[in-house]
C-alpha cells in the first residue's frame, strides 16, 4: 500500500529525513512516535505531497510520488489526512464540510455522496450535528467531523498527525474510539500519536523516529515494555 525506500528530505541544508525505509501493507495500522523535531510530521506529509523529498522513492497506493502536480492530485484522492488542528471550513455547516471536496473534484452522484456523508457522520456519532457550524461544536466533535470529512473522499489510506493532542482529556477518548473503529474495519492507517493505549489496542507496529531516522520498529507490546534502543528507552521515560 505504501513503500518508502532510501528516502531523504532536506529543508535547505537541514537533513530532516535520513534514509527512510518503510513498507505498509494493506490493512496495516502503524503508530509513528518519537521526540519533537524527529521528523514524524515531515514523513507523513511526504506521503500525500504536502512536502517534497530529495532522493529515494515513495509509492502510495500505486502512485509514485514526484513533484508533478498530477501525482500529488492523485495521491490526495487516495490518502486522507487529519491534523492536530481540525482545519474545518468555518463558514460551512458540518455536512457541507464533508461535501465540499467531493463536489469540487466532480463527484458524479451528489445525492449518493450526501447519503454517504450522513452515514459517515453517524459512524463518528455526530449525525445530529450535521446542520451546525464548526464553531458550535466541541474540539472532540470537530475532530470527528474532520475524520468524517477525510473519509468522504473514500481514501485507501488515512494519515493522522497527533489528532488528539489539541483536545481536552475528556474528548481524547471519543476521537481515539473512532480511529480504533476505523482500524478494526480494515483501514490502512499511519497515526502519529503518543497515545499508548491506542497503540496497544490497534497498532500492528510502532515505528520510533529520532533525529530524522527510523531507529526502532516493533510490535506495540514489545516496544512499550522492552524497547531495544537507549533512545527509545529515554523517550518512553519522558512520555510515561
Ligand atoms: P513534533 O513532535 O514537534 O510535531 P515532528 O517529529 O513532527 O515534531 P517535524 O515537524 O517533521 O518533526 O520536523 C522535523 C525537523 O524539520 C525539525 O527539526 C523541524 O524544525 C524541521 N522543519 C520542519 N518543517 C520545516 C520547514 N518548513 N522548514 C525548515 N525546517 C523545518
Ligand atoms: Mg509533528
Amino acid at each position: 500500500m505504501i513503500t518508502i525506500e532510501k528516502m531523504n528530505k532536506f529543508y535547505s541544508d537541514f537533513h530532516a529525513l535520513k534514509d527512510i525505509d518503510l513498507a505498509v501493507e494493506e490493512g496495516q495500522r502503524i503508530v509513528l512516535c518519537g521526540p519533537s523535531g524527529s521528523g514524524k510530521s515531515t514523513l507523513i506529509r511526504c506521503l500525500n505531497g504536502l512536502e517534497t523529498f530529495e532522493s529515494g522513492t515513495v509509492t502510495v497506493v500505486g502512485i509514485k510520488m514526484t513533484r508533478s502536480s498530477q501525482a500529488v492530485r492523485k495521491a490526495r484522492q487516495q490518502v486522507g489526512m487529519v491534523f492536530q488542528s481540525f482545519n474545518l471550513f468555518p463558514h460551512l455547516s458540518v455536512l457541507n464540510n464533508l461535501l465540499i471536496a467531493p463536489r469540487l473534484t466532480g463527484a458524479r452522484n451528489m445525492a449518493e455522496t450526501r447519503e454517504y456523508a450522513m452515514h459517515l457522520l453517524e459512524r463518528v456519532r455526530i449525525a445530529d450535528q450535521a446542520g451546525k457550524y464548526p464553531s458550535e461544536l466541541s474540539g472532540g466533535q470537530q475532530q470527528r467531523v474532520a475524520i468524517a470529512r477525510a473519509l468522504c473522499m473514500r481514501p485507501k489510506v488515512m494519515l493522522f498527525d497527533e489528532p488528539t493532542s489539541a483536545l481536552d482529556p475528556e474528548m481524547i477518548k471519543e476521537v481515539l474510539d473512532v480511529m480504533i473503529d476505523l482500524g478494526r474495519d480494515g483501514m490502512t492507517m499511519i497515526a502519529v500519536t503518543h497515545e499508548m493505549g491506542f497503540a496497544k489496542t490497534i497498532a500492528d507496529k510502532v515505528v520510533f523516529m529520532d533525529a530524522g531516522r527510523i531507529v526502532e520498529t516493533a510490535a506495540p507490546d514489545v516496544f512499550f515494555s522492552n524497547p531495544q534502543t537507549e533512545r527509545a528507552q529515554r523517550f518512553l521515560h519522558t512520555i510515561l
